[in-house]
């Protein structure tokens, strides 16, 4: 194994100046990692919707300039002191929690998702749109050995938040998935796996998307401005189009759930109470716990669940981003970096 000497000091990178701007290729030190941070060297970042809203400047916090990207694999090059569980050498997954303050009512009744000072890769941490990336170690996950870089990386967020969402949609047996994307791509396959029943809903005409859902086990496919072919007991809704709410709620059973699941989604149109009326229940998802990642890697290879990525350079971000903007993706678009 070459020995830290040999690390180079210079990395490429892919990089946000502005909001609004493309994507800047260039070159950038490789960070030194400090007291609990492992320095990963980036095998693979999975490319998620919420870097568009990074890039489009519809999160308000934005680190600037920022370096994308929170699906990170890769592999431990260096690490700082006091990092518990972790080796040189060992393949590492870094989520979009970052860092966490420990001592918030949230953080200490394990609701550290919600934290007041969470700190996240990608947005304001730099991420893994790099040669390296730094994390911290005890956010840091390791991965099921049977994923290659690139099929594991859509794990650490479009799982994790897609296994999230689903959780809090409780027992749910009837199970609606508005936007068929990298994250509904597995939960539809864990969804499968619990014996749930499927009903993808796509942009309208989206053909390809709706024959992937069906590839996937979804009962049906169909356009998202339609009604269900039956009621739901649950919606997960991943695109980030607000008039999706009233539309769910209305394809939605009594007591059932719409679980919003993306950090960002455009107004919420008003609608009549009626759609409401019979203890169905809004609500959103925000962000993970520690937890939430353990539970869900160690979930993901008994499903199993398998990932389709459309591979990228890192030169090539901005195409996939472009990409990911039109639902052009099948499954999930991943930088292959190393
Ligand atoms: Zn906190
Ligand atoms: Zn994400």
């Amino acid at each position: 194994m070459p020995g830290p000497s040999s690390q180079p000091t210079v990395m490429r990178a892919m990089r946000l100046r502005k909001p609004g701007a493309a994507l800047d290729a260039c070159e950038l030190p490789v960070p030194v990692p400090g007291r609990g941070q492992l320095l990963v060297r980036v095998g693979a970042c999975g490319g998620c919707r919420t870097d568009l809203h990074v890039v489009d400047g519809e999160l308000a916090q934005a680190k600037l300039p920022i370096v994308p990207g929170h699906e990170i694999v890769g592999e431990i090059a260096q690490m700082g002191a006091g990092c518990v569980g972790f080796a040189r050498g060992d393949r590492v997954g870094v989520p979009w929690l970052g860092w966490t303050c420990g001592a918030c009512e949230y953080c200490r009744s394990g609701r550290e998702n919600l934290c007041e000072r969470a700190r996240f890769t990608g947005y304001t941490i730099d991420g893994g749109y790099a040669q390296f990336a730094l994390a911290d170690s005890r956010y840091c996950f390791h991965l099921p050995a049977q994923y290659d870089d690139c099929e594991a990386a859509p794990l650490l967020c479009a799982g994790l938040i897609g296994y999230r969402a689903l959780r809090l949609a409780g027992e749910a047996r009837r199970i609606g998935i508005y936007g068929f994307g990298a994250a509904a791509h597995i939960v539809a396959q864990v969804a499968r796996h619990e014996g749930r029943t499927v009903f993808a809903f796509t942009r309208p005409g989206d053909a390809q998307a709706q024959a992937f859902a069906g590839e996937l086990g979804a009962q049906w496919a169909g356009d998202s401005d339609k009604p269900a072919p039956e009621p739901l007991d649950a919606a997960l809704i991943f695109a980030p189009v607000g008039s999706l709410v009233p539309a769910a709620l209305a394809n939605t059973a009594k007591g059932g759930t719409v679980v919003c699941a993306g950090i960002h989604m455009s107004d919420v149109p008003s609608f009549p109470y009626e759609l409401l009326w019979g203890e169905r229940q809004i609500r959103s998802v925000a962000n993970l716990t520690v937890a939430d990642g353990r539970e869900f890697l160690a979930l993901a290879p008994k499903v199993p669940v398998r990932t389709r990525v459309v591979p990228y350079a890192l030169d090539q971000a901005n195409e996939a981003l472009a990409a990911l903007r039109t639902g052009r993706v099948t499954g999930a678009a991943v930088l292959r970096i190393a």
